[in-house]
């Protein structure tokens, strides 16, 4: 009897040990996203998916730990892309894809980039956009751990006016029907613009991403001109208040930038061409500025080749996307609060961390670019009890990269250690 008891007690502990057993992590050099500096050799545990401790030196794993050896790299805050789109790509097929794919292969599409986003050490996006409804879906499935992913703030369909950057039928032939509900987020009046916000809520995003100018990549002239009223974005923020979401604007154009801020968004996306008025309108509303700097360049780069884009998309691509790294210096030198967003699905799913580097040769010091990734964003989504930096109590969304990103940015775009959810998902 004495000794099944001891024989159970033994298997109840093993199993105990089993389910409790924690991930120590040696770091050769840890960055919290607080401190100024990077401390040097530390022990970060973490367990039932939240840092337990913080303690210098290299703690021995318990029999039944796991050990991960960081020891000649550099332990991060798991990255926050502030400005992604997880349910699409460009690609040459960009346009004609708009005819083949069905929303249900966005959404497998979006299972797949949305790996690809963590791996590369992105445990939180916002995504700012998506026309099939997918991604609100897989916000959903990843949240409830259904889907490995990075958590996911999702806005739906992006809300703007009849011809502009977020009319899913623009450029079509008047020939093509079109096809399901493109109504609930091309708003021409305030009234429309609170009924959006109000079905974006009842579909279950969690953010608000108007389109206050023209874009780049849509089948339209003019990539900065401004396509929403005053009153129509000031009736998107105060309706979105209401259900406590943020709202970000793109705009490249100056006018449109001044009315979005004006109005009181959130953060302007891209952010084009700010001028001094501009930059001293957000700096006096605290406005964010997201300036996707991957997406600049990418664009640049492809209009370099006469047969990628449309004709009509490539003197837009050429010309802005030369613009916003210039603006980006200035910017922030200026004193402009920056975040770390990439636009990818412009750029390659998993290429997110280039971003980095971008924001560094723009003359931003390393450890600000990282802060930009990862506590600042994370204060802005209402996840910094959570998430965003490395501290006891705050949930293990943890990355790692051989060598000192301090010394060369370029480290951060390759990640050998992932952890969320209290599962590593990459280890070195
Ligand atoms: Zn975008």
């Amino acid at each position: 009897m004495k000794r099944v008891l001891f024989a159970a007690a033994w298997v109840t502990g093993l199993l105990a040990g089993v389910a409790q057993a924690a991930t120590v992590i040696h770091a050769g050099q840890l960055i919290d996203g607080v401190s100024q500096k990077a401390s040097s050799r530390q022990t970060v545990v973490v367990e039932g998916g939240k840092i337990v401790a913080i303690e210098p030196g290299f703690r021995k794993p318990a029999p039944g730990d796991r050990l991960i050896d960081l020891s000649d790299g550099t332990l991060l805050p798991g990255f926050i892309d502030s400005h992604v789109h997880l349910a699409s790509e460009q690609s040459r097929r960009t346009e004609i894809e708009r005819y083949t794919l069905n929303d249900v292969d966005r959404a497998i599409d979006a299972v797949v980039f949305a790996n690809r986003t963590l791996l590369a050490g992105f445990t939180t996006v916002r995504d700012l956009g998506d026309g099939s409804g997918a991604v609100i879906a897989l916000a959903r499935a990843v949240n409830s751990g259904k889907v490995p992913g990075p958590r996911i703030i999702a806005a739906g369909k992006a809300i703007g006016s009849t011809g502009g950057h977020a009319d899913p039928t623009n450029g079509w032939s008047s020939a093509i029907e079109p096809v399901g509900d493109t109504e609930n987020a091309v708003v021409d009046s305030p009234d429309a613009a609170r009924k959006a916000v109000r079905q974006h809520y009842k579909e279950g995003a969690q953010t608000i991403k108007i389109m206050a100018s023209g874009g780049v990549l849509s089948l339209e002239t003019h990539g900065a001109a401004p396509q929403m009223t005053d009153a129509e974005i000031r009736a998107v923020i105060e309706t979105a208040r209401d259900y406590g979401f943020k709202v970000a604007a793109h705009a490249h154009g100056t006018e449109a930038i001044k009315r979005a801020v004006r109005a009181g968004v959130d953060s302007v996306e891209h952010g084009t061409y700010l001028d001094d008025e501009a930059i001293k309108l957000m700096k006096e509303h605290g406005t964010f500025y997201v300036p996707t700097l991957s997406a600049a360049r990418w664009v640049h780069d492809k209009a370099q080749d006469p047969t990628f884009f449309p004709e009509v998309i490539r003197p837009k691509a050429n010309e802005i996307g030369a613009q916003i790294q210039h603006t980006f210096g200035k910017a922030y030198k200026a004193g402009v609060k920056v975040m770390f967003g990439t636009d990818t699905g412009v750029s390659s799913h998993g290429d997110n961390a280039g971003e980095f580097r971008l924001m560094v040769e723009g003359g931003m010091p390393p450890m600000e670019a990282i802060k930009a990734a990862t506590t600042v964003p994370a204060k802005f989504l209402g996840l910094d009890d959570r998430t965003g930096s490395i501290a006891v109590g705050k949930l293990g969304e943890l990355v790692g990269v051989h060598g000192d990103p301090l010394k060369d940015i370029s480290v951060l775009e390759h990640v050998v250690f992932v952890m969320k959810d209290d599962t590593v998902y990459k280890a070195p």
